[in-house]
């Protein structure tokens, strides 16, 4: 399979995240898939390439022409594509893979994944996306989507457009024995919404 892996760029992070992220590229690498990214040699995302590439693996980088002008992507890839901005960027990434995993990251990660999230919730696509949640990173993310249900700004169906996972091997089994669910739509019915509320 091909699978999106979005990380941060920041180089200033605590060991363990470098360790999780490492053990992410090692794992995909042996389970015989490969990896689509954002290209950069740096930060989370170096170290995810230089782990899968060392255990054998395939890594395509898709970087926008201003980041590959700046000498930000890595000169070992096994292909490397380079598209006109950052739009198009996330586009080819998610148009190459087969499923999506969320490191921890800063804008630029939370970015990519709630796009990919969002997408699926409007039924443009039906692949698994895993946030990697190492060190209980994505708690507070958690916690804020789990408000959104309990305020019915998000469908509580909707817990299903992504998996929590905490190891490396939660994240790949998720997604190597994926079922595609039935989603249905976006939006709120009369029927869902209680009679005190709404406008
Ligand atoms: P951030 O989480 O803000 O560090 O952003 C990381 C995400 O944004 C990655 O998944 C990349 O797709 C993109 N990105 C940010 N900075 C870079 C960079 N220096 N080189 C390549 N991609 C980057």
């Amino acid at each position: 399979m091909n699978i999106c892996v979005y990380c941060a760029s920041s180089s200033a992070v605590d060991p363990a995240y470098f360790e999780a992220v490492r053990d992410l590229g090692a794992g995909i690498a042996r389970r015989g898939h490969r990896i689509i990214y954002g290209a950069g040699n740096i930060g989370l995302m170096g170290a995810l390439a230089i782990a899968a590439r060392s255990n054998g693996g395939e890594v395509v980088g898709v970087i926008p022409q201003f980041l590959n002008d700046k000498d930000l992507a890595d000169k070992q890839l096994t292909e490397l594509r380079v598209t006109p901005d950052m739009r198009s960027r996330k586009q080819t990434m998610e148009e190459l893979a087969d499923a999506f995993i969320a490191c921890p990251g800063g804008f630029g990660t939370l970015e990519e994944v709630f796009e990919i999230i969002t997408l699926k919730q409007l039924g443009r696509h039906n692949k698994p996306c895993v946030l990697l949640n190492t060190r209980g990173y994505f708690d507070p993310l958690i916690a804020q989507i789990e408000r959104g249900i309990a305020e019915r700004f998000i469908k509580e169906k909707y817990r299903s457009l992504y998996h929590v996972a905490d190891s490396t091997a939660g994240a790949l089994d998720h997604i190597e024995t994926y079922d595609t669910a039935e989603l249905g739509d976006k939006w709120f019915t009369d029927a869902d919404i209680p009679a005190e509320v709404g406008g």
